[in-house]
């Protein structure tokens, strides 16, 4: 039986006359699977409804920050708990205190860190310090790498950007578009061609150090550490976008995971627990070029905001080391799923994986950059995703991002979720 859409179909129709494609953000207006949005009205750990009433098993988790899954009880008191005593101040709290000290205990590179309000302003922010420091202006970035909305990291950029197959950067002042050289994920023979050509000039590299917003690609081996090596001789900084993969991948990041030290690390989704929060930060004598500590300008009304904090602060601190072995058995079992239901139905087929962090692509080809993302049958993706969603399963609305796992994600609901594979190819199939 098909599902009801009819109150979010309504919901739209309005939407559409108030917000610019009646969303505040892009990837939320399923264009490239050809079906309206979704209305949320509430979820619940691995649950989420709409408000037409129907219920799904969420792979999104609000594109990545809900770790412990929806309204998680210790969130949500905590929460309340710090709303009681007042939303903002703009003076220092002991909760920014907390969470800093959260952030540098288990994220490798960090001896000093600065919240801000999301991910655009951390790598916006990481960038100024870069060419700060360095006194250089350009910057090299990889193709299908998103890192926000700054003007100088929407060049080539994944996610919406990439889903929406936009032109590169409307808005974007040449002047500053020339200072951003975009080459091919996980290609070091690039990057050492880039810094040839303009190696005094790069201020920094900045990478997502397993590509989330093209679909998952994780680096290939040697592939992260060339850019560490590269980015010492030419005096460069190594800044790791782990604004998706911070505490996603491992306990300790995606940098603990590889063994690599970046210079900067920017944060966001999982620290800040549901609550809008970014972070950046590196060594002590990088982060104090930061003003008031030293000249590189960068502040905010409601940075480390207290609701935020907290929700990060109960977030962290509810993840353990035992929180990645439920991730990477929940993802062995959805891999295998998914993996033979395809098999079955003869459906191209490659997965991707890193920690919680999953990609599913319709192709058979081995995908590590964008170039190859991007031939993946987005056809059928659209297909899939539409049965996917009638059978009660909610998944990024696009080939070029990856599905979320949760604590609150249990075997019941992989099982489930294979069985829909199962019914959804043997439709698709015909
Ligand atoms: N960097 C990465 C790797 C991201 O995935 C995102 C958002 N998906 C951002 C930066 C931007 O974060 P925000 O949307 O909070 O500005």
């Amino acid at each position: 039986m098909e599902k009801n859409y009819t109150n979010s179909k309504k919901a739209y129709s309005e939407a559409v006359d108030l917000m610019p494609g009646g969303v505040n953000s892009p990837v939320r207006a399923f264009k490239s699977v050809n079906m309206d949005p979704i209305f949320i009205e509430s979820a619940k750990g691995a649950v989420i409804k709409d408000i037409d009433g129907n219920e799904y098993i969420d792979y999104v988790l609000s594109w990545g920050p809900l770790i412990l899954g929806h309204a998680d009880p210790d969130v949500v008191a905590g929460i309340h708990r710090v709303a009681e005593t007042g939303t903002s101040f703009g003076f220092p709290t002991l909760v920014e205190n907390e969470l800093s000290k959260l952030v540098i205990e288990r994220v490798p590179s960090i001896e000093m860190v600065r919240m801000v309000s999301s991910g655009t302003e951390a790598t916006m922010s990481a960038l100024r310090l870069a060419r700060g420091v360095t006194g250089r202006d350009k910057i090299l970035k990889f193709e299908g790498c998103y890192h926000g909305h700054a003007d100088s990291l929407l060049i080539k950029a994944g996610s919406g950007v990439a889903t929406l197959g936009l032109p590169d950067s409307p808005g974007v002042p040449a002047s500053v578009a020339m200072n951003t050289i975009a080459v091919p994920y996980n290609d070091l023979e690039s990057v050492k061609v880039a810094f040839k050509e303009f190696g005094d000039d790069l201020a920094a590299v900045i990478v997502e150090p397993v590509a989330g917003n093209m679909g998952v690609v994780p680096p290939i081996p040697g592939f992260l550490e060339g850019l560490r090596e590269l980015t010492k001789e030419n005096g460069s900084l190594l800044i790791f976008d782990e604004v998706m993969t911070g505490f996603r991948v491992d306990y300790n990041c995606a940098q603990a995971h590889y063994g690599i030290t970046p210079d900067i690390t920017c944060l966001g989704k999982v620290i800040g627990g549901g609550l809008p929060v970014g972070a950046y930060g590196g060594s002590r004598e990088l982060m104090e070029n930061i003003a008031p500590a030293g000249t590189v300008y960068q502040g905010g009304t409601l940075s480390g905001n207290p609701l935020a904090m907290t929700a990060g602060i109960e977030t962290l601190k509810k993840l353990t080391p035992e929180s990645y072995k439920h991730f990477m058995k929940l993802g062995d079992l959805l891999e295998k799923g998914f993996r033979e239901a395809c098999e079955k139905y003869s459906i191209p087929h490659t997965v991707n994986r890193a920690g919680s962090m999953i990609g599913f692509f319709f192709t058979n080809e081995e995908v590590t950059n964008f170039e190859i993302a991007k031939s993946s049958d987005l056809d059928l993706f659209a297909e899939y995703f539409k049965l996917m969603a009638e059978e009660g399963i909610f998944l990024p609305p696009s080939q070029f991002e990856g599905m979320f796992l949760s604590t609150a994600h249990t075997e019941e609901h992989i099982e489930k979720t294979v069985q829909a594979f199962h019914n959804v190819f043997a439709k698709l199939a015909k």
